[in-house]
């Protein structure tokens, strides 16, 4: 900053600068810093994450009432952080394997986060159904079942995994793919065929020393619920998000993140079994992680090398009134009050981010996904990622009139804000996006 004041002075009365050697020498100083650090810089990327599997194990929760316990578990919970930075703008992608990450603990990393604005940290929750509850759901007598102090635990684990990234920032490029995941891997519980099969993949790719050309990391986008095993089972697990992580790591190495989309209303996954009923074991969530693995490896693996990436960051507060009884019993009751809660409404923070050929929003819970069609459509890139459950988890997202209509919209329209939820979120997302820069074009 000092540097590009004093060239001001410098350009305003440069005739009277005595010396014409030392104004050159200044002048060429600024000029390389400046092109060099400014106007073309690199890409970097660093991605790092830590075990969040609690030791002993804790009950676990597939949303409200009280967790269930867990006398086993299959694989681990983690965080998982991809940190972008170019020039002066840094982000930081983050996964947490549980059911839904609040700003309450969202907001004690952030603090803990060295050099990256908190307002450009986001942190979505894979929606596993076998983790223990980070929301403190208060029972009937305004009892909770969490361990506030391993989700205090968590919200340092998942600052140093971030921080480490920042350590561990390498020059990079980046892949950018949007295609459809083929297979059997999700489908609607409530109408098989209404929802997203699209899955979104950025891959960031170091390009210079040992890792030359290797993914630093690969963070996949799509709408499903992990919640092949659930909550009544005795057992703790990132569900299939475990597999997804082990699978891709282990093809193309670096770090994988999965973050959810537009899952509510109810885009699961599919463990039907051909003769009738269910498959909820971990092979199944094997079978399933594994091919959504592959997919995206597959849709990844065609797209084209983005050198020079622009990087964009912004965000804004967006308010939702709370009209449902039981959320309003929960925000009111929970240990973990939120700061942005009032007694009819809280508030939450959206972001809109791009990362060269693609475009990214938030939800800030689960969208319905006709929600996630909507916004999606009116997006300025032609590979758009949601990413859902993000910076908060506020219940499923209806539109107005999708809102207490269907009676298999009975349990969902309860466990939502209230009628408005998604008509304000549709409003704001899209405000957002025309206020703000499009993506690059693809495939140039
Ligand atoms: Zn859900």
């Amino acid at each position: 900053m000092k540097k590009i004041i004093f060239l001001s002075l410098f350009l305003v009365g440069g005739l009277h600068v005595k010396s014409l050697f030392v104004k050159y020498t200044i002048y060429k100083k600024w000029d390389s810093h400046h092109f060099k650090k400014n106007e073309n810089p690199e890409l970097k990327a660093g991605a790092a994450f830590r075990v969040l599997t609690p030791n002993p194990l804790l009950p676990v929760s597939g949303g409200i009432g009280t967790p269930k316990p867990a006398h086993e578990k299959k694989g681990d919970l983690f965080a998982r952080a991809l940190v972008l930075e170019k020039g002066s703008v840094r982000i930081a992608l983050v996964s947490v394997d549980n059911l839904g990450w609040t700003s309450i603990l969202g907001d004690r990393s952030r603090k803990l986060i060295k050099g990256i604005a908190p307002e450009n940290i986001l942190i979505g929750a894979t929606h596993t159904h076998s983790a223990p509850d980070a929301y403190a759901f208060p029972d009937e007598n305004g009892k909770t079942g969490a361990d506030l102090k391993y989700l205090d635990w968590c919200t340092h684990q998942i600052a140093d995994a971030v921080n480490e990234a920042i350590s561990k920032l390498e020059p990079a490029a980046i892949k950018t793919a949007v295609a459809e995941a083929k297979g059997k891997i999700s489908y609607n519980y409530y109408a098989d065929d209404l929802y997203d099969p699209r899955c979104g993949v950025i891959q960031a790719i170091a390009t210079s020393g040992l890792n030359k050309n290797k993914p630093i990391a690969t963070l996949v986008n799509y709408a499903i619920h992990p919640e092949v095993i659930g909550n009544d089972r005795g057992i703790l697990s990132p569900d299939l998000c475990g597999p997804l992580y082990a699978r891709i790591e282990s093809k193309v190495g670096g770090i994988a993140l999965f973050m959810n989309s537009a899952q509510g209303g109810m885009v699961t996954a599919d463990n039907r079994l051909a003769g009738g009923g269910e498959a909820n074991d971990y092979e199944e969530c094997t079978r399933i992680g594994n091919l959504l693995a592959d997919e995206a490896l597959r849709i990844i693996s065609g797209a084209p090398v983005q050198n020079e990436p622009s990087l964009f960051c912004t965000s804004k507060m967006i308010r939702f009134p709370v009209e449902s009884l039981i959320m309003k019993y929960i925000l009111n009751n929970t240990p973990l009050k939120s700061p942005y809660a009032s007694n009819d409404s809280i508030s939450t923070r959206l972001n809109l981010v791009n990362i060269g050929s693609a475009q990214i929003l938030t939800i800030p819970g689960e969208a319905l996904p006709n929600i996630g069609y909507y916004v999606k459509r009116h997006m300025h890139t032609s590979q758009p990622f949601l990413f859902g459950l993000t910076n908060d988890a506020f219940g499923y997202m209806l539109t107005k009139v999708d809102f207490a209509s269907f009676k298999k919209y009975e349990y969902i329209s309860r466990t939502s804000l209230g009628e408005l939820t998604g008509e304000i979120y549709m409003e704001q997302a899209l405000q957002l996006i025309n206020e703000n820069p499009s993506a690059e074009s693809a495939g140039h």
